[in-house]
């Protein structure tokens, strides 16, 4: 299998080609394809394996050619359980994404929300988040989500686990019906599966 195979274009397979990714990993195979046909996808899959790229590329390539985001506005969004894993997924997207054209933020809890409130003032392509950090911006008015088309939950049994179960609920109220949901996990809880019937619509599963 190859990523152009996969339906990624060369302005993100040659990129991979430069990060020395030589064949997409099981979760990509099953993933990408179908996140790029517009299926909500909900899928079982671990810490290295690939998860990361498996929901960002697919992301990237339907991103890419689209309007950029306005002032406040975010395009996709994704939800992760800790500052750490947010910094990583943050780096993933900004090296997938080079030469893009697209703006990608960060933000978490425990640090200053300043800098972070003027970084979404320009509007995210791509915003990468913490929910307790992106609630308490959304309440100081800071992001908007009218643009948003789509949603990532990662590692949604740890969010769960780590108590975000009420700021999820919130934030799934303001997010518009119309967009594209992806939710990976390392574990099927009746919580996650909770989880999953309110967020996602009508998903086809895959596991790595
Ligand atoms: P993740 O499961 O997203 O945490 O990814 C684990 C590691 O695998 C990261 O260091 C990625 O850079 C790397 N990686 C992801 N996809 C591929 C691939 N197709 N080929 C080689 N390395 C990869």
């Amino acid at each position: 299998m190859t990523f152009a195979k996969l339906g990624l274009s060369k302005a993100i397979t040659h990129t991979l080609d430069e990060l020395g990714y030589e064949k997409p990993t099981p979760i990509q195979t099953q993933a990408i394809p179908l996140i790029l046909s517009k299926k909500d996808v909900l899928a079982a899959a671990q810490t290295g394996t690939g998860k990361t790229a498996a929901f960002t590329l697919p992301l990237l390539e339907q991103l890419k050619d689209g309007d950029r985001a306005d002032s406040k506005q975010v395009r996709a969004l994704i939800l992760a359980p800790t500052r750490e894993l947010a910094s990583q997924i943050g780096e993933s997207v900004r090296s997938y994404s080079r030469g893009l054209g697209l703006r990608s933020q960060t933000i978490f809890g425990g640090v200053k929300a300043f800098p972070q409130i003027n970084g979404l003032q320009r509007g995210a392509d791509i915003l990468v988040a913490t929910p307790g950090r992106l609630i308490d911006l959304v309440k100081q008015d800071a992001v908007l989500f009218d643009s948003l088309q789509f949603l990532v939950l990662d590692e949604a049994d740890r969010m769960l686990d780590l108590g975000f179960e009420e700021a999820l609920n919130e934030l799934l109220t303001l997010l518009p019906k119309s967009r594209q949901t992806m939710m990976f996990s390392a574990t099927y809880s009746d919580a996650v599966k909770t989880l999953s019937a309110l967020w996602l619509n009508n998903p086809e599963e895959v596991a790595a």
